[in-house]
C-alpha cells in the first residue's frame, strides 16, 4: 500500500484547555522538523487532528521511525485517501485496502465511520452496514465481529474520505519546547543520556554540560559524549553541548583533599560549573542520571552533599530505576551501544579506593577549604575557557 497521508493521534496535549493550541502549534512544528529532510510535506489541523501529507514521493519506513522520535505523539495511522465523495468510490476504496493490506489472511473486521462532513449524504450507520456488506461480498476471506474484531476498518468522511486500519505506537509525552529548558551532566556513561531523554520526553528543552580532564580523559571519550549528545538530539532536537575543562580543578581536589572525599567533592564543583552555565544560558533546572544507591557517589547521604552547593533544582530522572531498567531504555533509545564503549571519565581516573558514602556535609566543607587559595581562579577559568558545540542530527 502506498500511504501519502499519516493521521498523528496525541494525547496530553488534549487536556490542556485554552493552552491546547499552543502545545499542537510546537507539536507540529516539532513533527515538521523531524521530517523536513524526509521530502515535501504539508500538515493541516482539522478538529483536534493533526494530519501529515507527503507532497513528494518519500520512504515510508523512514517517516514512521521519525515520528516515532517525536514526543507529543502517542499514535500514527497511515491512511489512505479517496477524494471522490461517493459511495461506490469509498466501496472500492475499502476493498482495495484490505485485499492489500491483508490479502487472504482469515480474519474478523467491523467498519467505524465517522461522518465529520454532514453533507455528505449517507449516514454513518448505513455507511458501516453497506461497505461491511461489500467486503463480505468481495473478500471471502473476511467475517463480520463488531465486538472484538481483528481489524477495526476506519473510515472518516471529511472533504476527502480517510481510510485506516492500523494505529502505530509513538514515543508519548509532551513535544519538546512546552515545559522550558534544562541542563543535563552529560557523561559518557548509561544513565545520563536516558535521563536526558526522559526529561526531554516531557517537553523540556536540553542543553548539557561535559567534564573533560585532558590528558586524563582522551579526545576518543570526549568524542563519544558528543556522539551520545548527538543521539538524544534525535528526540529532542538540537542540543547545545558546553565542554568544561576540568583537568586543574580535578587536580587541586586530588593534591588538597582527603582521597576518600574525592568523588564527592568533585561533584561538588561540578554542580557548581553546572549552575553557573544554567544560569547563564537560561536553563531552569540541572539534571544528572544518578540513581539512588548505584554508587558510592550516589547514596542518600552523598546525594544531599552533593545538592546542597546550589540553589537550582536538580532533577534525577533515573532516581529510583534499577540499572537493568536503565539499560532497557538506553537500548529501546539506540544510546547503549555507544555508552558501553570503554573510554575513561573523570569520574573514574581519580576514584578512591574506599570512597566515604556517608559523607557529612561539615566535614566536606572543611576539607573543601583546603582549596580557598586558588579555586575561585581556576572555576574562573573553567568557564571562560568552556568549548561550546552545537549537536543536532538533522
Ligand atoms: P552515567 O552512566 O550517566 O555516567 P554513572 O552511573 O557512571 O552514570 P557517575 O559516574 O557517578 O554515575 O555519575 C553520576 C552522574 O553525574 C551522571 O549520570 C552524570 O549526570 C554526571 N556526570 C558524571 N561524570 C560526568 C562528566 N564527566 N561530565 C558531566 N557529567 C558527569
Ligand atoms: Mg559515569
Amino acid at each position: 500500500m502506498e500511504y501519502q497521508t499519516f493521521l498523528i493521534k496525541y494525547a496530553e496535549i488534549g487536556t490542556k484547555g485554552k493552552n491546547r493550541y499552543v502545545f499542537e502549534d510546537v507539536l507540529c512544528r516539532q513533527i515538521k522538523e523531524h521530517v523536513a529532510e524526509l521530502g515535501e510535506f504539508s500538515i493541516r489541523r482539522e478538529y483536534g487532528r493533526i494530519f501529515l501529507q507527503a507532497e513528494s514521493a518519500c520512504d515510508y519506513e523512514d517517516v514512521i521511525a521519525e515520528l516515532q522520535k517525536v514526543f507529543g505523539i502517542v499514535g500514527i495511522c497511515p491512511i489512505v485517501v479517496e477524494q471522490r465523495m461517493e459511495y461506490e468510490a469509498i466501496c472500492e476504496k475499502a476493498i482495495a485496502y484490505m485485499q492489500e493490506c491483508y490479502g487472504n489472511r482469515k480474519l474478523t473486521f467491523k467498519v467505524n465511520t465517522r461522518r465529520a462532513n454532514k453533507a455528505f449524504p449517507i449516514r454513518s450507520m448505513e455507511l458501516n452496514s453497506e461497505i461491511g456488506h461489500a467486503l463480505l461480498e468481495a473478500c471471502p476471506n473476511l467475517r463480520v465481529d463488531v465486538h472484538d474484531p481483528d481489524v477495526l476498518l476506519q473510515i472518516e468522511v471529511r472533504d476527502q474520505i480517510y481510510l485506516y486500519s492500523a494505529t502505530i505506537q509513538g514515543a508519548g509525552g509532551l513535544p519538546v519546547g512546552t515545559n522550558g529548558k534544562a541542563l543535563l551532566l552529560l557523561s559518557g556513561g548509561i544513565d545520563s543520556p536516558v535521563a536526558g531523554y526522559m526529561i526531554s520526553k516531557r517537553g523540556v528543552e536540553l542543553e548539557a554540560v561535559y567534564f573533560h580532564a585532558p590528558p586524563y580523559t582522551s579526545e576518543r571519550a570526549k568524542q563519544k559524549v558528543v556522539d551520545l549528545a548527538r543521539m538524544v538530539s534525535g528526540y529532542s532536537g538540537a542540543i547545545r553541548l558546553h565542554i568544561v575543562n576540568f583537568t586543574d580543578i580535578q587536580l587541586a581536589i586530588y593534591e588538597k583533599c582527603p582521597h576518600d572525599e574525592l568523588t564527592i567533592i568533585m561533584r561538588r564543583y561540578m554542580m557548581k560549573i553546572a549552575e553557573n552555565l544554567a544560569k547563564k544560558n537560561n536553563c531552569q533546572a540541572l539534571m544528572t542520571g544518578e540513581s539512588i544507591g548505584q554508587v558510592a557517589s550516589q547514596t542518600m547521604q552523598s546525594l544531599v552533599c552533593t545538592k546542597e552547593v546550589g540553589t537550582l533544582p536538580v532533577i534525577l530522572p533515573c532516581i529510583g530505576m534499577d540499572k537493568q531498567e536503565i539499560v532497557d531504555i538506553s537500548e529501546r533509545i539506540g544510546t547503549y551501544e555507544t555508552s558501553i564503549q570503554p573510554y575513561e571519565d573523570c569520574c573514574t581516573i581519580f576514584v578512591a579506593k574506599h570512597p566515604v558514602t556517608k559523607p557529612v556535609p561539615e566535614i566536606i566543607r572543611r576539607s573543601e577549604q583546603n582549596l580557598s587559595e586558588g579555586i575561585d581562579g581556576l572555576m574562573d577559568r573553567a568557564l571562560s575557557t568552556v568549548e561550546v558545540i552545537d549537536v543536532a542530527v538533522r
